[in-house]
């Protein structure tokens, strides 16, 4: 029997909530089978270990970290302390340490979900947004001068390598080829940006090269958003830059019906190391503590996980029974405009996974 080391960092707000309920449903999985087994290890990292020890995160925490096959992290953000600071000391620090280059977000609609868009079909929204992960806005160039001082300056530097760009393009027109409709929109903004976003746009031609199944597009960020709305059904696989895949994800998320469902894998394709899987929301000081905290986006977090693993077949029971849950009304927490608790839906996930495959089905 295999036996996966987990890390588990539920980080801040909702993530201390979020994290501990997809460990149980990880073990509930693990339950039913003798083929694999989880060793879970939890880091108490986030803010209030910052108020401790000053730092988010251990000077060598990474080095913890290492020999784990995945992390599930829950998430950084604390009322009292600044976000880049948490948000630096933190996740980045995993992301960009473990050179997670490629942030992966499948949105659907799931059972069961009453989403925004009036005419959308269930069946039109099916997309992956491939974010890439390691540099451009977020690279952490820039500086800031005369600070205090009328004439104050700061910036932000936008970094885009041609290997960085190349990795993402490639991983991206893979994953579009790996899907049914081998479709790809190359989001960008070089009318505007005419740099970086040129080279962008030429590395996705040239890697388009590679891979002559796959139909492909262009489509300027601003213009994705209305497209978004307007024609769902048009698109499948995106990517797009650091920054542009944040907020078009945010609105994927919020299409598909509640940013408390929406799940994300940080990954290193190569698997030089562990991935990273959490959901995409933030520590949600605004319910965090109450119980009313969705744990559906850090279930599908955990489906990705187990994909990563190898795991298919784990996977797809876990997403069968988590689409068995969001298909009752009366499991939907707050987000959703129900009254179940975060507890109520973890319970919900526990025993459709414990029920037999036929059973399973028949429901
Ligand atoms: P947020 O995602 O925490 O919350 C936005 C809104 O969505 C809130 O009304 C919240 O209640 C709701 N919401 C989010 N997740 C939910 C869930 N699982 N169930 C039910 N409702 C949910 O975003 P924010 O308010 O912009 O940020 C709060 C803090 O989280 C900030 O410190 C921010 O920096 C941090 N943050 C961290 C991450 C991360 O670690 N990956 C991501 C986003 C925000
Ligand atoms: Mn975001």
């Amino acid at each position: 029997m295999k036996t996966y080391k987990i890390a588990c960092i539920p980080g801040d707000g909702i993530g201390k909530e979020v994290v501990p309920a997809g460990q149980t449903v990880l073990e509930a999985l693990a339950a039913t089978q003798n083929e694999f087994a989880f060793e879970f290890t939890s880091f108490d990292w986030g803010g209030d270990y910052f108020r401790q020890h000053g730092v988010m995160m251990p000077e060598n925490g990474l080095d913890a970290l290492r020999n784990q096959d995945a992390i599930l992290f829950g998430s950084a953000g604390d009322p009292h302390i600044p976000d880049h600071i948490t948000l630096w000391g933190l996740r980045l620090k995993i992301c960009q340490g473990f050179d997670q280059y490629a942030n992966v977000r499948p949105t659907r609609i799931l059972p069961g979900i009453d989403a925004p868009l009036k005419r959308c079909k269930p069946q039109d929204l099916d997309w992956v947004i491939v974010r890439e992960n390691s540099e451009g806005e977020y690279a952490g160039v820039g500086g800031r001068a005369h600070q205090g001082h009328p004439i104050e300056v700061a910036t932000d530097l936008s970094v885009m390598t041609r290997a960085g760009v190349e990795r993402i393009m490639r991983y991206a027109f893979k994953l579009a080829q790996s899907r049914p409709r081998k479709l790809l929109t190359v989001v960008t903004k070089s009318n505007a940006q005419r740099h970086a976003m040129v080279m962008w746009d030429e590395i996705a031609l040239q890697i388009s090269k590679e891979f002559p199944d796959v139909t492909w597009d262009k489509e300027l960020v601003d213009a994705c958003t209305a497209r978004m709305v307007n024609r769902p059904a048009s698109l499948d696989t995106l990517v797009a830059t650091n920054l542009h895949a944040d907020i078009l994800s945010d609105l994927a998320a919020a299409l598909a019906g509640s940013l408390g469902i929406a799940p994300t894998g940080n990954i290193d394709p190569e698997r030089r190391y562990p991935s990273m899987f959490e959901p995409i929301h933030g520590s949600a000081f605004d319910i965090m503590g109450k119980g009313l905290a969705n744990p559906v986006g850090t279930f599908w977090s955990c489906v990705m996980l187990l994909e990563h693993l190898g795991e298919n077949a784990a996977a797809a029971a876990l997403m069968a029974a988590i689409e068995q849950v969001t298909a009752n009304p009366t499991l939907h927490t707050r987000d959703l405009g129900g009254s179940a608790t975060t507890a109520d839906v973890t319970q919900a996930v526990c025993a459709q996974i414990a029920q037999p495959q036929a059973q399973r089905k028949a429901a």
